[in-house]
């Protein structure tokens, strides 16, 4: 009995072992798999630095995350070590660009673009609408932290849009919401014009992203000089559900 037990012990911890060599070999074998050529250009060592940061320009920053998101949406992603990112970053953050997305949990930012701890600023609000406190913090981005994209990113199927259609009503919502119809009214389509058509919605939620780039620029004029001067590029993004592709305005 005892015997039997002893080895029923050591078979558990050989499998372990076993299990956790599976482990490794597999992690090594992924990062085998995705070779320089897929890796998402704005992944320098362990973070982004402030060099080559610097260095790039507001087109090459959206081109990384055009490749970003190609990676993503055929299943691939860079190989990072969190824990080196997050060492890396510490001690600074150089951000190469602002997004502005919706709260969607089918919308990470990171994730849909292959990128990593310390590579971006995240904002997020329901409907992606840029108000005061997401001016401010946009201005900071560019302005002081030097980041060079301002990106407004939508998606389709956004329930935000859907309750400004539908003129849902509830605590502060409600306010949220009506930050969002102007969208409704600019919106110039043809056919059934309710939340259950999903064209619809779509077609709404393109439109405010325009709006809230416009607004971007109309009401914060530090982001509009430095948008003329071409130290940062304000554009827009939609993020498809469905298919995992983001279509770029630029
Ligand atoms: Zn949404």
């Amino acid at each position: 009995m005892q015997s039997k037990s002893r080895d029923g012990a050591l078979g558990e911890s050989q499998r372990l072992s076993r299990r956790t060599l599976f482990k490794l070999t597999s992690a090594a074998a992924v990062t085998g798999v995705i070779g320089p050529g897929l890796s998402n250009s704005l992944v320098y060592a362990d973070a982004l630095g402030k060099e080559k940061r610097d260095k790039m320009t507001p087109d090459e920053i959206l081109a990384a995350f055009k490749r970003g998101n190609k990676n993503f949406s055929k299943g691939l992603k860079t190989s990072r070590n969190y824990i080196n990112e997050q060492k890396a970053s510490a001690k600074g953050q150089y951000p190469s660009a602002v997004i502005l997305s919706c709260i969607d949990s089918r919308a990470p930012a990171e994730v849909i673009m292959d990128l990593g701890i310390g590579d971006i600023f995240n904002a997020r609000v329901a409907g992606n609408i840029a108000n005061e406190d997401i001016l401010g913090s946009m201005e900071f981005a560019c302005k002081l932290s030097g980041a060079k994209v301002v990106l407004v990113m939508g998606h389709t199927a956004c329930g935000a849009i859907k309750g400004a259609i539908d003129n849902a009503e509830l605590g502060n919502l409600t306010g949220l919401l009506a930050k969002i119809k102007p969208a409704i009214k600019a919106t110039t389509y043809k056919g059934e014009l309710t939340s259950k058509n999903g064209a619809y919605v779509d077609a709404v939620a393109q439109k405010n992203i325009e709006l809230t780039i416009a607004d971007i620029r109309k009401k914060s004029p530090v982001l509009a000089e430095l948008e003329s001067k071409g130290t940062i590029k304000i554009t827009g993004a939609m993020y498809n559900l469905e298919t995992g592709t983001m279509n770029f305005f630029a």
